[in-house]
């Protein structure tokens, strides 16, 4: 089985065809089983069990989807937590959950952020379920912003770049990544990235598998790419550090080794689904 990145996977049945129709919305609010996700501090509760924590419905603003036959809400938020507060408690979540709390995080922040109109400076109010808000005086309708970041890997050799920034913990390494600008591809997006920021000039930019990334709205997509030469030129603006690496080193360090070349990302990043992609595939294609 290839990896899988943490927060992708199924989720909840997101049951678009209800969001547009209020009758059956409300239905499925009023019904005995309908539950509603539990906050503090602005997150999701991840309760011992890795399971999110749900209790019946009283303010089932945002309509997350059916569990099963269940019917899914979250209240609106008037604070989310800021991203040190939810990567304290995020990687003891059960990866089967993930996905929802990843939705339920970034719709909740995206309504705590955006109550007014962006074209007219109104107040707006949540429809659909709270997948959009709609302004009552100029009649605008505003969606949950997704941002795309490319996440790649610059391999040359069979050698992986590598980079880490000033706030990583001692000798973590990681994949580089950037935002998607307008009117640009993801390939143009990748090989913009890392000549910005390690001088080297890559080619045959391949998607790999992507991630959405609740901290607040990202949608991160992983890619590989081939160097085509090693001599780096860091921009010490965005990177402390970046260096080529050798597939052992990589195994090594993924294996939780003490005593590895650098301490791999986290499972919970695609930084590290993208390495564990690399080591099984590097066999067979040579990036
Ligand atoms: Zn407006």
């Amino acid at each position: 089985m290839p990896p899988e990145p943490f927060f992708s996977g199924a989720g909840l049945d997101r049951a678009d065809l209800v969001r547009g129709d209020p009758a059956a919305l409300q239905m499925l609010r009023s019904r005995d089983d309908a539950m509603e996700l539990a906050w503090a501090d602005g997150l999701p509760v991840i309760g011992d069990d890795g399971r999110l924590r749900w209790r019946a419905a009283e303010k089932p603003d945002l309509f997350l989807g059916i569990d099963g036959d269940a019917p899914r809400f979250s209240a609106l938020q008037q604070y989310v937590g800021d991203v040190r507060a939810a990567f304290a408690t995020v990687g003891l979540l059960d990866p089967v959950e993930a996905p929802i709390y990843a939705a339920a995080l970034s719709l909740a922040g995206w309504h705590s952020r955006h109550r007014f109109c962006a074209n007219c400076g109104q107040v707006s109010e949540a429809v659909r379920g709270g997948w959009s808000r709609r302004c009552p005086a100029c009649s605008a309708e505003h969606f949950p912003r997704v941002d795309p970041v490319v996440i790649m890997l610059a391999g040359h050799d069979g050698e992986l770049l590598l980079g880490r920034q000033p706030h990583y913990p001692p000798n973590r390494y990681s994949a580089l990544a950037g935002f998607v600008e307008v009117g640009e591809t993801l390939e143009a997006a990748v090989a913009r990235e890392l000549h910005e920021e390690a001088g080297i000039q890559v080619t045959n930019v391949t998607y790999v598998a992507s991630q959405p990334w609740p901290f607040p709205s990202s949608l991160m997509i992983g890619c590989t790419a081939r160097a085509e030469a090693r001599d780096l030129t860091i921009d010490t603006t965005e990177l402390e550090d970046a260096r080529w690496f050798s597939r052992a080193e990589v195994e090594v360090a993924l294996s939780g080794d003490p005593d590895a070349a650098f301490l791999p990302p986290p499972r919970t990043a695609i930084a590290r689904t993208l390495l564990e992609h690399w080591l099984l595939e590097e066999g067979r294609v040579r990036l």
